[in-house]
């Protein structure tokens, strides 16, 4: 279950461009999501649907946490054009 203040901190984090797509190959997706200062490494497995994340958080718990979140955000967004605004 992904709490309320971790989907709002995903929205922000995409809305404020902290998103970056690094590379994307036919069965990977790198990501890089700033913040507060860090970088963490976001990866998406096109084949499984999979996401991970090198951060704390997804580490302990095995869900999305608000850089995922905000990943996935970025990507509805790139499909949608500018559904984000
Ligand atoms: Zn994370």
């Amino acid at each position: 279950m992904v709490s309320w203040k971790t989907r709002m901190k995903a929205y922000w984090l995409a809305k404020q461009g902290k998103v970056k797509k690094d590379i994307e190959n036919e069965r990977r997706i790198f990501f890089t999501v700033e913040t507060g200062g860090e970088e963490k490494s976001v990866i998406y497995e096109k084949a499984k649907n999979k996401w991970s994340c090198d951060c704390q958080f997804f580490s302990l718990k095995f869900t999305d946490c608000s850089h995922i979140k905000a990943a996935k955000q970025f990507l509805e967004g790139e499909d949608a054009g500018k559904r984000l605004d």
